[in-house]
């Protein structure tokens, strides 16, 4: 009869542990989640910040143009430029 009642007890004991371990698992799902969404966000903030006329993320290029300079000799003049749906036609065309 001992035997029995410590088995049930165990029993329970094991039923107790394995939703606690089923919790956690599914608690710990949930918090990578939301580590990672996290992690996206603030990676995209740190790139470039959201545009508020077209609402897209703003992407920092390097925009390098061709100057003719007054010797008729070409030379290369670069800007930091954030592209996104308002400016990206004039850029890329
Ligand atoms: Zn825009």
């Amino acid at each position: 009869m001992r035997d029995t009642c410590l088995q049930r007890l165990w029993r329970r004991v094991a039923i107790w542990f394995e939703c606690t371990n089923r919790f956690r698992k599914v608690y710990g799902i949930m918090a990578k989640q939301h580590d990672f969404a996290e992690k996206v966000r603030k990676g995209t903030e740190e790139r470039g910040s959201r545009c508020p006329k077209c609402g897209t993320i703003r992407v920092p290029i390097l925009y390098v143009q061709s100057v003719r300079s007054a010797h008729q000799s070409y030379r290369f003049n670069s800007q930091r430029m954030q592209v996104c749906k308002c400016n990206e036609k004039e850029i890329y065309a």
